[in-house]
């Protein structure tokens, strides 16, 4: 019997496990089979190797453990508040201990002045250490030795069923003995050695029932190790296979770069555009499609950088799109590529949700026809209405907006080859995230700010400093400049968010009575957010209220200060996308967060973060170890990051020897041919058949 078919055998097959539990464990954890469950990894251990004495105890604790007697217990109150209590004692002081369910079973089994082992957690009540459910234990030799106990992440519901952290240590243990022989090397040899790794067995037992703390840490980085080497595994073999698979255009031509270059370049590029650049080039004539990410943080020239690369396609006589992910954006960076293309004469075209049929129709058959060679738009250009002559390149701005599925979706527009797809993202994300996300694509990163650039002066203020705040917009509009005041909009609460920036609106009209004010918010429809839009980046509007939704791109250089409402309710990533929004232009420009005096510390660190750096991948990083990788804005649909063990907050070295242990097998022994790498290919194939089993149960 392969090793695979054993971890396919249901949970419920699991002595001590059954149907019922079984139901329970798919519900609630996504359990299903043994594979699953052995993966099922502890989320922390709690340390009995300690015990304290009932002196020593205090509420601050997090758990405790205590050796002493019960000097007395009896069961007082009726139906629901119906409990146990005993007294224990030390010697060095009493603490009472409760129980609410199970009274008779303990009634039956409690035994006045003989010695016990208890452990939970301890709240003072009246002045004594009360500890509601502990787990009593006899002391054997077991119990007095101690352990690193596992403690398994699990819903209210399966506790209540007795499906606590005991019951699944205890399952761990009987699937660990059955599954022994079924456990095999995941890893080469050599790697283990290298990185002084556990056996993939030792690993498994460890994780679940640590002998000792450097056994378990051991385990983790070992299952760590592993985790991340599949997945780096899975996302370089894609990258070989299409680089190898996917011919690309080969783009030699640089007229019309040269030209626009030479006469009609607006500014001096930053040496880290010309970098970029470069990198792009390299890969537009090598022969292979290009997959890059371009990473650079908000205003530091992405569009004019993509735009250059737009050209050298465009010379070479194929076409190219840049597509945007909302309609706002599309049209400024429209506006934007006109006015450089102007220059050179060449026509560019805009398509999105809006235009009408009437104007569409054209659009379509000159692209078609490939007299049209540069498009800008929204999702729109996926659609399958939409055929290119010889598309060469695809741009895409904001890439989190986007999924890969969509991405794949613009490379198959062109029959004979795959166009070159750049992908540019203004939310720095932290490496380690960037190598799990797109970790198939390359990298090219802009981290350098243009000349000039004054760092936008950030403050954290008050809702009572509320009238300084207005005080301060007033002297900056009187100097001609323009204010963004941002509210929350979240959506479950999205009536009452909606009412907040309502009400904020009319207070702000009423404090600048001859200010002309726009609005802005998701509800609105999109020909009056165009609309309103067009008025503040004209400078007909002078204030801009707004929720989240010019949080994208929107360049208005003209505006000095952003002041955000509730600047707790927003994440890192977005505070810093909304700072982005200004210091856009020559003058000192201004972010304030306004919050309740009230905080909570995750809050408060983020606003020192924000008022200490305005640098993007320091406050990505920063956002990361808040919140872990799952809830960083727009990855949660990523499947790339639904780790078991990993952690891309903390574990970037692991991950970095990961990866390259794998690009280095990958290139040395791509077919898996040498018998060391046995394991990997067995791994692999394993991996992959497990993959169309969970396809075919969801
Ligand atoms: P982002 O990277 O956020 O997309 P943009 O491409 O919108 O940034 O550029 C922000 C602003 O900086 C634009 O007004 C652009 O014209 C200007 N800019 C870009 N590169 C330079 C440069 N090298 N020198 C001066 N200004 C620049
Ligand atoms: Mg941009």
């Amino acid at each position: 019997m392969p090793s695979n078919t054993f971890f396919e055998t249901p949970i419920e097959f699991l002595k001590g496990v059954g149907p019922a539990r079984a139901a329970l464990l798919q519900k609630a954890l996504g359990i299903f089979t043994f594979g699953d469950f052995i993966q099922y990894y502890p989320f922390r251990y709690d340390d009995r190797t300690r015990f304290l004495t009932i002196a020593e105890a205090h509420e601050n604790l997090p758990y405790v453990q205590l050796k002493g007697k019960i000097t007395h217990f009896a069961a007082e109150g009726e139906g629901f508040k119906r409990r146990l209590k005993a007294l224990f004692s030390d010697g060095t002081g009493n603490a009472e201990l409760v129980w609410f369910h199970g009274i008779q079973w303990l009634l039956d089994k409690l035994k006045k002045n003989v010695e016990y082992v208890v452990f939970g957690k301890p709240s003072l009540f009246n002045g004594v250490i009360n500890i509601a459910h502990p787990e009593i234990d006899l002391p054997t030799e077991r119990i007095l030795q101690g352990s690193l106990q596992p403690v398994y992440s699990l819903t209210e519901t399966l506790r209540r069923k007795h499906l606590d952290s005991r019951f699944m240590g205890q399952a761990q243990q009987e699937l660990y003995r059955q599954a022994l022989p079924h456990i095999h090397e995941t890893l080469p040899h050599s790697l283990l050695q290298k990185y002084r790794l556990l056996s993939k067995r030792d690993a498994i037992k460890n994780i679940h029932s640590p002998l000792d703390g450097t056994h378990l840490q051991h385990a983790q980085r070992t299952l760590k190790f592993e985790e991340f080497f599949y997945v780096q595994w899975r996302l370089l073999k894609l990258k070989l296979l299409r680089e190898e698979k996917f011919r690309g255009f080969v783009f030699n031509d640089v007229g019309l770069v040269s030209e626009f270059y030479k006469n009609h370049l607006p500014f001096d590029l930053t040496h880290a555009q010309k970098k970029v650049i470069k990198e792009i080039y390299a890969d537009m004539r090598s022969g292979k499609q290009m997959n890059r990410l371009l990473q650079g943080d908000v205003g530091s020239g992405k569009t004019i950088a993509a735009f250059i690369c737009m050209l050298l396609a465009v010379s070479s006589g194929a076409q190219a799109v840049l597509m945007a992910p909302t309609e706002i954006l599309a049209q400024q960076h429209y506006a934007t590529l006109k006015k450089h293309a102007d220059k050179l004469n060449l026509e560019v075209a805009l398509l999105t949700g809006s235009i009408r049929k009437k104007e569409r129709t054209p659009i379509l058959k000159s692209l078609e026809e490939g007299t049209l060679k540069i498009l800008v738009g929204t999702h729109v250009l996926i659609e399958d209405k939409v055929q290119f002559h010889s598309l060469g390149l695809a741009v895409i701005d904001e890439q989190h907006r986007f999924g890969v599925a969509q991405r794949s979706k613009l490379w198959q527009k062109n029959q004979s080859f795959y166009p070159h797809v750049l992908v540019m993202t203004a939310t720095p994300i932290p490496r380690t995230l960037a190598m799990t996300l797109y970790g198939d694509l390359d990298v090219s990163v802009i981290d350098e700010m243009p000349k000039g650039r004054k760092p936008v002066k950030t403050t954290h203020c008050f809702d009572s400093d509320r009238l300084q705040v207005f005080g301060f917009m007033k002297q900056q509009l009187s100097e001609g400049r323009q204010v963004y005041i941002v509210y929350p909009l979240i959506e479950e609460s999205e009536k009452m968010d909606l009412k907040h920036l309502m009400d904020g609106f009319e207070s702000i009209s009423r404090v600048f009575p001859d200010v002309p004010i726009s609005i802005l918010h998701g509800q609105m429809k999109p020909e009056a957010k165009e609309f309103e839009m067009k008025r503040f980046v004209a400078g007909e509007t002078k204030i801009m209220v707004a929720t989240t939704v010019i949080e994208v791109g929107v360049d208005v250089p003209n505006a000095s200060v952003m002041a955000v409402e509730n600047a707790e309710r927003f994440g890192l990533s977005q505070l810093h996308q909304l700072r982005g929004r200004v210091g856009r232009g020559a003058e000192q420009s201004y972010c304030i967060l306004m919050t309740d005096a009230k905080l909570s510390s995750d809050a408060r660190t983020r606003m020192e973060t924000m008022c200490r750096t305005s640098n993007g991948f320091e406050i990505s990083e920063a956002d990361l170890q808040l919140r872990g990788a799952g809830d960083l804005t727009g990855t949660q649909q990523s499947g790339a990051i639904n780790l078991k063990i990993g952690d891309l907050g903390k574990d970037a070295a692991i991950l970095e020897a990961a990866r390259e242990s794998a690009r280095e097998i990958l290139q040395t022994d791509p077919q898996l041919e040498n018998p060391e790498n046995l394991p990997i290919r067995r791994q692999t194939e394993n991996l992959e058949s497990t993959a169309v089993n969970w396809s075919r149960i969801s």
